[in-house]
C-alpha cells in the first residue's frame, strides 16, 4: 500500500470564511487600507450628485478602485474589476466581500468623466501632504521632466483641417508684412499636407480625439500622444507636480505651468523652492522669466542656438550696441515679433560706414548694411550661461538624471502612465495625476516600513547590547565564585590532610 497522498475536491455549498482574517498583517493591501484615509472624497464629491435618481458608485471606493489599476499597471476599466474579483486582498481593500457583487466597469469610467480635475488634484496633494508629514520631501530643489503619453487614438482618425477664407487672408498679411518671411500660399500648403511624411498638427487633427497631438521622438515612429510633464524633489525622489499637456507644445512652454502647479501644491506646507534642474528642452525666455520672476535659480542649459558671444564684435551694454573690430557702431534698430521668439534687431545706422572695409564681403553677406539678430531675453540667457559654466551646474546635471529620469521610467513601465484609455486633455490630465499620487504613494508605504524596520533593527541592537553587557557584568561574579570555591577546594584538602 503506497502512502502518496491525493487531494480530492469536494466544493462545500456553505463554509465559514472571515475575509479580513485571510488577509496577512504585512499585506500591502491591508496596510494601505489602515493608512490611507479617504473620507473628505465624500465630502469634496457631494456637489456632483442630485437628490433623486439611482445611488452611485461611493466614491471612496471609486478611487480605491482607480489606484488599484496604477498600482497593479492595469489600463482597462474592465481588466481592473476582474482583477479585483479574484484578489482576497483588493477586496478587503475596497471594502468587497468575496461574494458581494462589484460594480461593472462602464461605472468607473462614467465617473472619472464626471469628476472635475480638482478632485484628483485634491486627492494627489493629500497623498503628497502625507510624504511631507513623514519628512519625506524638502521641495527646495525639483527635477521638471516630460514624456509622451500614447493617447486613445490612432493615425487612421486623422482628418484634414479646413483652410476658410481666414487663412488666405493671414497667409496675404504675412506676406505683406514680413519682408523676411519666405512668401507661402495656400497651393504650397495644400501640396505639402498631401504627403504622408507630412502630416502635422497643422494640416490635421484627430477625429476621434481632437486634443491629441501628432509627435514623435527621434528614432520612434509618429502617433498621437499627450505630454505628462512632472516635478520631482531630489531629495527623496517624491512628484511634488504633475501635469499633462498637448503633445504639440514645447517643454519650455509647459515649465511655467507645471512651476505654478508644483509650487501651489508645496505653498500649504510653506515649502519655498529655491531650484530647479531641466534639461535644454525647457530653455525659453518665456521659461527663464517664470523662474526669475518666482526668485528660483534655475539649472538649465540653453538651447543650442545660443551664441554667448559674437565673433569680431563686442557688446557696449551702456549704449545697448554692438562695435566691431573696426570700430563700426552697430546701434538697436527694432523689435522684431516672429512666431517662436521676438528678436532686438542691431544695424549700422548707414551703408557708408562699412564702404571701405576690408572684411565687407564676409561680413555682411547680401546685405548693404551690417544686421545683428538677438532674442530680446538675452541678458537672461546670458546669466543662464554664466551659471552653468560652474561645478554645481555639473553636479545638477547629474542629479536631474538620477532624479526624473528613473521616476519618469517608472511612472511608464510600472504605474501604468504609458498610455490613456480615455480621451481628452482633462482626462489625460487626471490620469498624469493618478499615476503620480500612486507613484508617491508606493513610496510612502515603503518609508514607512522603512522607519519601522529602523526601529526594529535599533530595539535588536539595543537588546543584544543590552544582553552582552548583562554578560559582562556578571563575569566578575562568576570568576569570584569560581576563585571561592577553589579556595573552599583547598581549605578542605588542607583539612583533610
Ligand atoms: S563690414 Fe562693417 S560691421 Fe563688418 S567689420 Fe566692416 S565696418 Fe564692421
Amino acid at each position: 500500500m503506497t502512502m502518496q497522498g491525493k487531494k480530492e475536491y469536494n466544493e462545500k455549498l456553505f463554509v465559514s470564511f472571515q475575509l479580513s482574517q485571510r488577509i496577512p498583517e504585512n499585506n500591502f493591501y491591508r496596510r494601505l487600507k489602515s493608512t490611507l484615509d479617504l473620507s473628505f472624497i465624500s465630502r469634496e464629491t457631494k456637489s456632483y450628485y442630485g437628490s433623486e435618481g439611482q445611488q452611485s458608485i461611493d466614491p471612496e471606493v471609486f478611487f480605491k478602485f482607480m489606484l488599484v489599476g496604477y498600482l497593479e499597471n492595469i489600463n482597462s476599466d474592465r481588466k481592473i474589476i476582474e482583477h479585483a474579483s479574484m484578489r482576497m486582498d483588493i477586496l478587503y481593500f475596497i471594502g468587497y466581500d468575496i461574494d458581494e457583487e462589484l460594480p461593472w466597469h462602464s461605472t468607473l469610467s462614467r465617473t472619472r468623466k464626471l469628476y472635475g480635475d480638482e478632485i484628483f488634484i485634491s486627492l494627489f496633494r493629500k497623498i503628497l501632504s502625507m510624504c511631507i508629514e513623514k519628512g519625506m520631501v524638502s521641495g527646495k530643489r525639483q527635477a521638471i521632466d516630460s514624456a509622451f503619453i500614447k493617447a486613445n487614438a490612432s493615425l487612421d482618425s486623422l482628418k484634414e483641417k479646413e483652410l476658410n477664407s481666414d487663412t488666405q487672408s493671414y497667409l496675404d498679411n504675412l506676406n505683406e508684412n514680413d519682408e523676411n518671411h519666405k512668401v507661402i500660399s495656400l497651393k504650397k500648403i495644400k501640396r505639402v499636407e498631401q504627403r504622408p511624411s507630412h502630416l502635422s498638427n497643422k494640416t490635421h487633427y484627430s477625429s476621434t480625439d481632437p486634443d491629441s497631438r501628432i509627435s514623435t521622438k527621434p528614432g520612434k515612429p509618429r502617433q498621437l500622444n499627450y505630454y505628462g510633464q512632472i516635478s520631482v524633489d531630489t531629495y527623496s525622489h517624491v512628484i511634488c507636480g504633475a501635469m499633462a499637456d498637448f503633445a504639440d507644445k514645447r517643454d519650455s512652454q509647459s515649465l511655467p505651468i507645471i512651476l505654478a502647479n508644483t509650487i501651489g501644491n508645496l505653498k500649504k506646507h510653506d515649502i519655498l523652492i529655491q531650484e530647479v534642474i531641466a534639461d535644454t528642452n525647457y530653455s525659453s525666455g518665456e521659461a527663464l522669466k517664470a523662474l526669475e520672476f518666482n526668485r528660483i535659480t534655475g539649472y538649465i542649459p540653453n538651447f543650442p542656438a545660443y551664441i554667448p558671444t559674437r565673433e569680431g564684435f563686442s557688446y557696449d551694454p551702456d549704449n545697448d550696441r554692438y562695435i566691431c573690430t573696426q570700430g563700426a557702431h552697430i546701434n538697436y534698430y527694432k523689435i522684431q515679433f516672429r512666431e517662436e521668439c521676438t528678436k532686438k534687431v542691431y544695424r549700422t545706422s548707414s551703408p557708408t560706414i562699412c564702404y571701405a572695409c576690408p572684411l565687407k564681403a564676409t561680413c555682411l553677406g547680401q546685405n548693404s548694411q551690417k544686421y545683428i539678430e538677438d532674442t530680446v531675453d538675452k541678458p537672461l540667457y546670458d546669466r543662464m550661461h554664466e551659471r552653468m559654466q560652474t561645478t554645481k551646474a555639473e553636479i545638477m546635471g547629474k542629479i536631474r538624471q538620477s532624479t526624473v529620469e528613473p521616476v519618469l521610467g517608472t511612472l511608464i513601465n510600472y504605474v501604468n502612465m504609458k498610455r490613456l484609455n480615455t480621451r481628452g486633455i482633462s482626462q489625460a490630465n487626471k490620469h498624469v495625476l493618478m499615476a503620480a499620487m500612486t507613484y508617491n504613494l508606493k513610496k510612502y508605504m515603503k518609508y514607512t516600513n522603512k522607519i519601522r524596520n529602523r526601529i526594529v533593527l535599533q530595539v535588536k541592537e539595543t537588546l543584544k547590547l543590552t544582553y552582552i553587557y548583562q554578560i559582562l557584568s556578571i563575569l566578575p561574579n562568576l570568576y569570584n565564585s569560581f576563585r571561592i570555591s577553589i579556595q573552599i577546594c583547598f581549605h578542605l584538602k588542607f583539612n583533610i590532610v
